[in-house]
């Protein structure tokens, strides 16, 4: 794919947005355990968000975010950084309260632990008609775990384009939900959560039973792909060195969704998010780490 080759493809997102509050440190602290880290950053995220970012930098034609912020300093930042990255942010409301935050841990390996406090993202409701305009006019929708699953219900139900689903944090995915689901994207830990199988290999046909299509993102071990129509593949992850894996998932499923929905095959669709994730990994932060199309274009030359 060529940069400007692309039609206009826009995904809309329907999900969390938080304030990443990270700190960096040699070593994790255990339970107990006082360490003293190397530098703290503020970085736009949320898997709302950074998937949303990720989808608008991979196909270079916007995406369309809808969530919720709070009415404090962090709400505005969010917002603009949406923006900034070519997010449609006209249906991104303001809620009383704080903003969702993650409090997030990055060791010196690339490894992180976080602990998400939803905030306004706790407040949002199924879509709202204006919402539903917007997602009736994507391509497809994006789905994740860190709003109400009522809400989150209530979106893929109503939505009348494909539905690809992140089922992260790992939950109990009510049968409604998955009725509406046509791609799941889950992390090894979230497959296992949603299938009791440990075995990927096990899990991925266990998704199947489930949804029409699946991907297991696998960290530096790629990911597999499977359709109940019988295609089964696997993808390597690209060598990099990994500086900060925060969001490569969403990295992964944000350019999938764009590839998907300008009709790549899949074996395509695939190098094409793995290219995306990789790149994200080699820099610091969540939405912030999130390649540009043309970035993933010449990595895939
Ligand atoms: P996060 O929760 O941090 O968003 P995740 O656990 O959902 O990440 P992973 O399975 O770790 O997602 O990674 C998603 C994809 O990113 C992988 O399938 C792979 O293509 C790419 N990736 C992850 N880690 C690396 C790495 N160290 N080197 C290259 N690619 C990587």
């Amino acid at each position: 794919m060529a940069p400007g080759d692309e039609e206009e493809h826009v995904i809309s997102v329907f999900g969390s947005a938080n304030m990443d509050l990270v700190a960096y440190t040699p070593v994790a602290p255990g339970r107990g355990e006082t360490v003293t880290g190397r530098s703290f950053a503020t970085v736009p995220g949320g898997k709302g968000a950074n998937q949303a970012i990720a989808a608008a930098k991979a196909s270079g034609a916007g995406a369309a975010f809808i969530g919720a912020v709070g009415d404090d300093a962090f709400g505005p930042v969010l917002r603009a950084a949406l923006a900034d990255a070519g997010v449609d942010v006209s249906r991104l409301r303001e809620v009383p309260g704080p903003t969702g935050i993650a409090h997030i841990v990055v060791d010196d390996d690339g490894g992180n632990s976080i602990i998400v406090i939803p905030g306004a993202n706790g407040a949002v409701t199924g879509p709202t008609p204006q919402d539903l305009a917007v997602i009736a006019r994507s391509d497809a929708l994006m789905l994740q775990l860190e709003l109400p699953m009522d809400a989150v219900v209530a979106a893929a139900r109503a939505a009348t384009v494909p539905v690809v689903l992140t089922p992260a944090p790992a939950a109990e995915l009510p049968p409604e939900l998955l009725a509406a689901v046509d791609l799941i994207v889950p992390n090894e830990h979230e497959a296992a959560a949603v299938t009791g199988h440990d075995d990927p290999g096990d899990a991925l046909e266990a998704l199947l039973e489930l949804v029409p299509e699946a991907v297991i993102t696998l960290g530096d071990q790629g990911a597999r792909y499977g359709s109940r129509t019988g295609e089964r593949l696997r993808v390597p992850a690209v060598p990099v060195r990994a500086v900060d894996t925060t969001a490569a998932g969403d990295a992964f499923a944000g350019a999938l969704t764009v590839a998907r929905a300008e009709g790549l095959p899949v074996a395509e669709a695939l190098r094409f998010a793995a290219t995306a994730a990789a790149l994200s990994v080699r820099r610091a932060g969540a939405g912030t780490s999130m390649p540009a199309r043309a970035e993933i274009d010449a990595a895939l030359r």
